[in-house]
């Protein structure tokens, strides 16, 4: 069940425990991406792998999305952690005011 925005009352509320594991697998995959294109296009294989997968360009975007300084599950985890707020219960961020709050189950 989602509750209403504590400042907005917006229903437009995602929980952030929920959001977290996804950041959190999110950064896992693309850092799993960045490590199978790595091992994919290192340029001994380079032009049998580009013929095999068109897709490079897409890889690669994936990738330098994915190397932006910080790596894998701990950048998913660390940017939806900063938006928690403190306190004890459910946290959650409203997409609509962008306020964060917790509810007490
Ligand atoms: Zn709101």
């Amino acid at each position: 069940m989602t509750p209403p925005c504590s400042r907005c009352a917006s229903q437009r509320v995602i929980n952030l425990e929920t959001a977290r594991k996804l950041g959190t697998a999110a950064g896992a995959l693309a850092g799993s991406l960045k490590g199978a294109y790595t091992s994919l296009y290192a340029p001994s294989r380079l032009m049998a792998a580009s013929s095999f997968f068109p897709m490079t360009r897409i890889a690669a975007a994936v990738v330098a999305a994915a190397s932006g300084g910080i790596a894998g599950a701990a950048a998913g985890q660390q940017m939806v952690q900063y938006l928690f707020p403190p306190g004890e219960g459910t946290p959650w961020l409203c997409l609509g005011c962008g306020h964060a709050f917790r509810i007490l189950d």
